[in-house]
């Protein structure tokens, strides 16, 4: 039996419908040529595959077709947002992010550090929501652009991004939110979120990997410079062939997502209590790292008070396939700066585990997880008593 998938945050399986419907596209011939090649008939098919996979995208978030600019994921959406409005010096040097963003953005604005911009971190409470006083503070006359996830990636809260954007517009700066891990189980809506740019993945959302986007609203268009150079694809800003049949799977993923997000979501919610009651009969004394209101509905994060979250998973191993969020940087485990950030101990970090689940959990898969859990638990605990 394969190991009960737990780890969607880092990866969604690809939905079957996604992958039929990329099947046909491949399997009839229509769909390999260059869709920047329209002189012909295969070309300008091609070029059709990828205009009605922009619109699904668009119609997904509220923007128009002419507003999405496919990239390779929302790695490359995030340094183009970065990357592409930080590009000269003036006197709006600053660039602000929440403490506990993705690290392709915590990256991208280290690097400008090395240009010459300030980076400023907005503080998160315990539940690991912005602390918008401080934020408020840090946006300034000098401030280009702020970057701030709706989504986290490791413990799920969900940021309420309009305040966020309307702090940005009294300042007069650019608002970047990365939207990775909101896409599916969130009403993502960049005009009613007021973002300047907004970042997406499809494989975050049950679509093919190495694809996703960037949203760039018109009015923000004049803001954002192309980072790679040696075409005018995508409206001049990402050079390069697209993936006809990447993006058509992306675009499916997101019909599916416009049509069944909201049960989807319902049904979610449901597992999610079940996993947390079942773990009160079995583990009592487990704590949630951030806060179960405003949170991803399939996302817990864990802690195991007294056990390392590496030795509970290896425990696991064959039955539970999860994830703890800390980085391993030359060998050394570093324990996460999104735990660290909401004020847990290292120690604390190091103890907590990350569960993410979604469309094809069962109930059974839940009970499976903590019956699991909960057997590694009492070996865990007879060890240590020996
Ligand atoms: N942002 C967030 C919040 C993410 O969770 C991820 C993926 N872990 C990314 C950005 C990067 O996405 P991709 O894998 O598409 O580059």
């Amino acid at each position: 039996m394969p190991a009960i998938y737990m780890d969607y945050q880092a990866t969604t399986p690809p939905d079957p419908r996604v992958v039929e419907r990329m099947r046909d596209g491949h399997e009839s011939g229509q769909g390999f040529a260059n869709p920047h090649s329209v002189s012909h008939d295969l070309g300008r098919s091609a070029a059709a595959e990828v205009a009605a996979s922009r619109r699904s995208v668009a119609t997904l978030i509220g923007a128009d077709d002419d507003e999405i600019v496919f990239t390779s994921g929302a790695t490359e959406a995030n340094n183009l947002a970065i990357l592409g409005t930080c590009h000269d010096l003036t006197d709006r040097n600053e660039i602000v992010v929440s403490a506990i963003e993705h690290k392709s953005v915590l990256a991208a604005a280290r690097h400008l550090e090395s240009k010459g911009f300030v980076v400023r971190k907005a503080h998160v409470d315990a539940a690991g929501r912005v602390d918008m006083d401080h934020l408020h503070d840090l946006i300034g006359s000098s401030t280009r652009l702020v970057s701030v996830m709706a989504t986290n990636n490791e413990i799920g809260v969900e940021q309420d991004i309009a305040p966020i954007a309307a702090l940005c517009r009294n300042a007069g700066c650019l608002f970047h939110v990365d939207a990775a891990q909101a896409l599916g189980t969130f009403a993502v809506d960049a005009y009613e979120w007021g973002a300047d740019f907004l970042s997406l993945s499809s494989h975050k959302v049950y679509g093919p990997k190495g694809i996703g986007a960037l949203f760039v609203a018109r009015d923000a268009r004049r803001h954002i410079r192309s980072i790679m150079f040696g075409g005018d694809q995508e409206d001049g800003l990402r050079p390069g062939t697209l993936a006809p049949n990447l993006c058509t799977g992306f675009g499916e993923a997101c019909n599916i997502l416009a049509s069944e997000r909201s049960d989807e979501i319902v049904r979610l919610v449901g597992l999610r209590d079940r996993f947390l009651s079942k773990l009160r009969e079995r583990i009592p004394a487990y704590e949630i790292n951030g806060t179960l209101t405003g949170r991803h509905p399939a996302n817990l994060n864990i802690r195991f008070p007294g056990i390392e979250a590496d030795q509970m998973l290896a425990m696991c191993e064959g039955r539970v396939a999860a994830a703890t969020g800390s980085a391993c940087t030359s060998g050394i485990p570093e324990p996460s700066h999104v735990l660290i950030a909401l004020g847990r101990t290292s120690r604390e970090a190091n103890e907590s585990i990350r569960f993410s689940f979604g469309r094809f959990t069962t109930a059974e898969d839940i009970d499976a997880t903590v019956e699991a859990l909960s057997a590694a638990t009492a070996l865990l605990d007879g060890l240590a008593d020996a």
